[in-house]
């Protein structure tokens, strides 16, 4: 009980105190039996949300149609849930109606994996597991609760649970719930992808990462949301979860790593949005896909070097080096020191901090007008970039007076022309 914070102790005692049945539920529960830290704790009662609302001054109606209320206690935020049941699922996706349960184990039984579905009262130390949670966490299994065909069926996003599950925790799925997975396709594939998305986020920083997406693969998940990927030659999808094992656990470089060597700059964009990340996200993704060839980069000189920066830009210049030496790493290990040496060029060069967007020259639009003698016109642009390439060349050529000569001797170059 040491682990349980106070404020979730406090809700937990007023409940049981006004005679309701309370319970911590489900993550919580789980970790608390492998003797790891919970992140966060949630609580289930037969108290109905207004008699949860009643009982606390403070409470916030979070999802009260599904029974969920947050209680304000203690200066934390503690989710309180009615038991539950579910109605039937009618389009692989929601259940068609809840209705608001008396008893924990109708409420345990509504829930995903035997492992997740374990309940305990930390006042009376009173663990209910009435579909061998403990076993299975003892046996390192993902189990479905009840017949694994039934609950895929009802809810497609479950399969993709069970191998996030997997990946996250080390274990193995049961058989059964193995099985059921190719068999219930056509279920997950209702699922809105960024319910997907959410889960394959967890499974890729997770530290089995590798095994997961082999299993995502095996049972035939991936190729329903990444079919890039699972269609890949097998040693190019086996090299691409190597690299990905390999990467620092950052969701745009394991994302990158994982497409960098099987799709090109463009459809890995398309993948971002597919999956409904940020746009942002997909950019960057989509940038460190272009650019993650650094092996081919090994004789580069330093202006086209200046121009990979400028194109990745600073920022994101650690990002690029994680992707290139995870591939690199498994790839062709034996060019790592190769890598590495490039790696170190980059870094000196970028911290040189060298012009590299128009907003470095050392003359503004302005001073470009004015030196043109012109106003505001397409040749400002070309101008712009022809300074730009100067300097991308030549960083030392980057001061007022050098950019204005380099700019009348392109200007009388091309009235001469
Ligand atoms: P995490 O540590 O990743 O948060 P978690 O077990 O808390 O793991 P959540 O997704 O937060 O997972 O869900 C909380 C609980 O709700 C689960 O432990 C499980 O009992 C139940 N649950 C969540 N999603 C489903 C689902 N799709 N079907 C059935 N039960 C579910
Ligand atoms: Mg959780």
């Amino acid at each position: 009980n040491a682990d349980i914070p106070q404020p979730v102790l406090d809700v937990i005692a007023r409940l049981r105190e006004l005679g309701h049945a309370v319970y911590l539920v489900g993550g919580c529960v789980r970790d608390m039996v492998r003797k790891v830290h919970p992140k966060d704790f949630d609580v289930a009662t037969s108290a109905l949300p207004e008699e949860v609302q009643r009982a606390f001054r403070k409470v916030i109606p979070t999802g009260i149609q599904h029974g969920t209320v947050t209680v304000v206690q203690g200066g934390t935020h503690v989710e309180v849930t009615t038991f539950r049941s579910e109605g039937d699922y009618l389009d692989g996706r929601r259940p068609s109606s809840v209705a608001f349960e008396r008893d924990i184990v109708k409420d345990l039984s509504r829930r995903d994996f035997t492992i997740n579905a374990m309940a305990y009262n930390p006042l009376d130390r009173d663990l209910a597991d009435p579909f061998g949670g403990q076993t299975d966490l003892q046996a390192q299994l993902i189990r479905c609760v009840g017949s694994a065909l039934e609950r895929f069926s009802e809810d497609g996003l479950r399969p993709m649970r069970a191998v996030r599950f997997a990946a996250v925790l080390g274990f193995a799925l049961d058989p059964d719930t193995r099985d059921a997975i190719p068999a219930t396709l056509a279920v997950f594939r209702k699922v809105a992808l960024e319910r997907v998305r959410e889960e394959l986020t967890k499974l890729l920083l997770s530290p089995r990462a590798e095994g997961g997406l082999l299993l995502l693969a095996e049972t035939g998940l991936l190729d329903v949301f990444l079919p890039e990927v699972a269609r890949a030659t097998p040693e190019a999808a086996r090299l691409a979860r190597a690299a990905v094992q390999a990467a620092p656990t950052d969701i745009e470089i394991r994302v990158a790593v994982l497409l960098a060597d099987l799709v090109d700059r463009a459809q890995a964009r398309d993948i971002g949005l597919r999956l409904k990340f940020p746009n942002k996200v997909a950019d960057l993704v989509a940038l460190l896909v272009e650019t993650a060839k650094l092996e081919e980069r090994f004789s580069d000189a330093d202006p086209a070097l200046r121009r990979l920066l400028a194109r990745v830009g600073l920022p994101q210049l650690p990002q690029l080096l994680a992707v290139a030496r995870a591939r690199v790493q498994v790839r062709a290990p034996e060019r790592l020191s190769d890598l590495e040496r490039l790696c170190a060029r980059l870094e000196a060069l970028a911290a040189a901090k060298p012009p590299l967007v128009p907003k470095d020259l050392a003359l503004t639009g302005g001073d470009i007008m004015a030196t043109l003698a012109v106003g505001p016109s397409p040749i400002v642009g070309e101008a712009t970039r022809f300074l730009m390439d100067s300097v991308l060349d030549e960083p030392a050529l980057n001061t007022a007076e050098g950019l204005k000569q380099r700019l009348q001797a392109w200007q009388s170059a091309r009235t001469g022309a």
